[in-house]
């Protein structure tokens, strides 16, 4: 059989890590297609992957649209949502299989790719539950994956149970770990910290998306229970909440950490500022469909601390390869700060094995491997 014709489908022009994941994927795709909701950074990385880009001419800022929006805010996009469809449906009948790369991506795909009889892939990068979803939008997604999708690929197990709990079938479902191919730091972190002018001392960093649910607000409350310890926070509010972006700052005056705390924006050379710092945290609230900075800090050889919530249990398997400790708790993460800063002697034996573990199971050549075999076995079954 030819090689399928494919076209991924993507709502943001923005790079956040479902999109890094997209990046990775498309690798082995060069010259096939992606659509695009919008214009952005994203559009150019794909473009220089070898991909041909088409961007839609009725989705500039839809993604800035939050997904927990009531129906009510979405009622007046109704005829831009629409037009998108018929963008989608005229490319989906150019190409064999439709492979959605978000959940806004994959309800708009879905219903394109039923009426251009196509087969479709969700690549299902969220955990659905009430914490990031209306009851209806995901009785909705649901509904869709159940009717029109052949399958859908999530990075977790946790995302895996969180889709058959609202009613998705367990069929559908493949389980494939995020990959990551990361080089490491030949530099010192003493090095690397002089030629990034970042902070001398004990020194902490966060690699997330300014988002509430991310959580570095509780880092700011642990900082202020941990004196001496400084922080960098790498990531942008890419999806809609500068007003989060504002409230951190604000939160930096009130707890008296300006000297402690380095904004750094969103970063493209996060695994070597993650080689300068003595402990990646990763605070997410709520739980986390996968969290590719926790393996970037395993393969960095940097410990690290993150909340035992969705995904993260497993990918540092139940605290052997990192430092688990309760979301919200800005007490329990001070500890954790403490005690890695401290460099107990069991460290050294968590990082080797926390390396060895990253390498095993989430390596970007298998996970490269899966998809295209899914994607093959897709477009095969309906040609
Ligand atoms: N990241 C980045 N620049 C930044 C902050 C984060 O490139 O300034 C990357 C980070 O290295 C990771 C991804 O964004 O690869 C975030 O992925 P994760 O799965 O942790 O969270 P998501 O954004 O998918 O919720």
């Amino acid at each position: 059989m030819a090689a399928p014709r494919v076209l991924f489908v993507c709502h943001t022009g923005s790079i956040s890590g479902a999109e890094l994941v997209l990046l990775d994927i498309v690798e082995p795709f060069a010259g096939q297609s992606a659509f695009l909701f919008e214009d952005g950074p994203l559009a150019a990385a794909l473009a220089g992957r070898g991909l041909k880009v088409a961007v839609s001419r009725w989705g500039q800022g839809l993604a800035q649209v939050r997904r927990d929006s009531s129906v009510l805010k979405v009622i007046p996009l109704i005829g831009r949502l629409l037009a998108i469809v018929v963008e989608v449906i005229r490319a989906a009948r150019r190409h064999d299989v439709v492979y959605a790369n978000s959940q806004k991506a994959f309800v708009l795909s879905a219903i394109a790719a039923k009426i251009a009889r196509r087969p479709l892939i969700w690549h299902l990068h969220d955990i659905i539950s009430g914490a990031h979803f209306g009851a209806m939008q995901r009785r909705v997604q649901v509904t869709l994956a159940n009717l029109c999708a052949s399958r859908a690929v999530v990075p977790s197990q946790a995302c895996a149970d969180a889709f058959i709990a609202e009613g998705g079938k367990p069929d559908l479902i493949a389980v494939v770990p995020n990959g990551l191919d990361i080089a490491r730091e030949a530099k010192s972190p003493a090095e690397v910290r002089q030629e990034l002018k970042l902070p001398a001392g004990p020194l902490v960093g966060v690699f997330s998306r300014l988002a509430a649910w991310k959580g570095q607000h509780v880092v700011l409350q642990a900082l202020a229970q941990a004196p001496g310890v400084s922080c960098i926070i790498a990531g942008d509010a890419l999806f809609g909440e500068q007003a989060y972006a504002t409230r951190l700052h604000q939160m930096i005056d009130d707890l008296g950490l300006g000297d402690r705390v380095h904004f750094l924006g969103q970063r493209s050379d996060v695994p070597r500022l993650m080689s300068a710092v003595d402990a990646v945290i990763h605070p997410s609230i709520d739980p986390e469909p996968f969290g590719r900075t926790l393996v970037e800090a395993m393969l960095a050889g940097v410990p690290v601390i993150a909340t035992d919530a969705g995904a993260a249990s497993d990918i540092l398997e139940a605290g052997r390869a990192g430092t688990l400790v309760p979301p919200g708790d800005a007490g329990a993460l001070a500890a954790a700060i403490r005690t890695v800063m401290s460099h107990p002697p069991e460290l050294a034996a968590q990082l080797t094995y926390a390396d060895a573990r990253a390498r095993a199971h989430y390596g970007k050549a298998q996970m490269l491997q899966t998809i295209s075999a899914i994607i093959d076995t897709t477009a095969g079954d309906v040609s």
